[in-house]
């Protein structure tokens, strides 16, 4: 169908860092797949476990226990905290998880069904195509043509704590945001924020439910990306950079509201199964092996700073630099830059993604060496000296 639009080349072969299409030609993958092959393409060890799982047992569904999934549960909740996962294939399915347990939070502590159901988001936010994310996504791209919107939805400013404050009556059963906003145009929630939201939501009985989809996984320099600011969130959703190319999604809660989900309340064919747990498991055998998280927090100062200078030699060109980690946006201007940037620079064989607000965003493997992340530099200068 033609729901997107046309593609740029055909990719065909991946390896490490680099994207081949079919004339062979190399990219530099700052992609990743929309910030997905965490560890780059092909990795070896990720291939070798997907090999051994497919060649042993690919999905047997959740009325069996699977010992690579409870192993991926327990890894998950020594990066979370005290808590459970329950696992899905996708962002969206984590999200709808997450707002199916705002219902049952706010059945629980209202004592009835459908009295406090109200999800606080925020504006500029991206939770996914389905109808709990696209209802938590008040963006005319993303809902137009869609509507009637799911009930209960409402929004706050990110980093605007009065905003949300305001917002959070008795009605509230969550407040659900992105540690770090990603197709809104990387725009992190600053720690001081999270930390008065934090409290805030304790206050009010609220649950806090961070969306790090795309955030999570080590990309900020941190294993989730709002561990900068110390707060301990109730739920956490992730999925893209888990299973590093193979769909897997989760949700952690933590054990004060795990137990919402009883028996029956919700469920999954696919999510879990050996062989997306065996991704996942690879995943987190690479960042632990070769210390991602603490590399891409080592490693991105210097890369930031050098995107700095390349905004200082092209004020015309680019109006700021965001993010964390290796998740960096470029706001650019004029209006529209951002698609002749992304075009420009796959021209010279960089790939980027544009986002929302006419910005770049770079989103590269977290086994990106200094050198490439260098590389990337050295490309864009080149791609906006060619469009000054
Ligand atoms: C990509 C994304 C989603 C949706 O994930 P899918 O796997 O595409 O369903 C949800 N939230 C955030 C923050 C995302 O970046």
């Amino acid at each position: 169908m033609k729901n997107y639009g046309p593609p740029a080349f055909a990719a065909v072969r991946g390896e490490g860092l680099y994207l081949y299409d079919e004339a062979e030609t190399r990219y530099l993958d700052f992609g990743s797949g929309i910030a997905v092959t965490s560890v780059g393409h092909s990795h070896p060890k990720w291939v070798a476990a997907m090999q051994t799982q497919v060649a042993t047992l690919t999905h047997c569904s959740n009325l069996f226990s699977i010992p690579g999934q409870q192993k991926l549960a327990d890894r998950l909740v020594a990066q979370a905290g005290p808590g459970r996962v329950l696992f899905c294939n996708s962002g969206a399915e984590a999200n709808e998880a997450l707002l199916k347990l705002a219902r049952l939070h706010g059945q629980r502590i209202s004592g009835a069904e459908g009295k406090r159901y109200t999800v606080v988001a925020a504006h500029n936010a991206f939770h996914g195509r389905t109808f709990g994310g696209m209802a938590a996504t008040p963006q005319e791209k993303i809902q137009g043509g869609f509507r009637p919107m799911l009930d209960g939805f409402k929004f706050g400013q990110l980093n605007d704590i009065e905003s949300f404050d305001r917002l959070l009556d008795d009605s509230v059963a969550a407040v659900f945001i992105e540690s770090i906003q990603g197709e809104g145009g990387v725009f992190p929630a600053e720690a001081g924020f999270l930390q008065e939201l934090r409290a805030l939501c304790t206050e009010r009985s609220t649950l806090l439910m961070l969306d790090e989809v795309q955030c999570g996984i080590g990309r900020s320099g941190h294993f989730f990306a709002f561990q900068q600011s110390g707060v301990q969130p109730d739920a956490i959703g992730m999925a893209k950079g888990l299973g590093g190319g193979f769909p897997i999604g989760a949700i952690w809660v933590a054990d004060a509201h795990a137990e919402l989900f009883q028996p029956g309340s919700h469920g999954t064919t696919f999510g879990g199964s050996p062989l997306a747990s065996a991704a996942a498991n690879a995943v987190l055998d690479i960042i632990e092996a070769e210390a991602l998280v603490e590399q891409v927090a080592a490693n991105s100062p210097a890369w930031h700073q050098a995107l700095k200078a390349l905004a200082q030699k092209y004020p015309g060109q680019i109006e700021c630099v965001r993010g964390a980690g290796y998740m960096v946006g470029l706001a650019l201007k004029p209006e529209g830059h951002n698609l002749k940037v992304t075009t420009a620079a796959r021209e010279q064989q960089l790939l980027i993604v544009p986002a929302g607000h006419n910005v770049i965003r770079l989103l590269p493997a977290l086994t990106a060496t200094n050198n490439q992340l260098q590389e990337s530099v050295t490309i864009l200068d080149s791609v906006f000296a060619t469009l000054a």
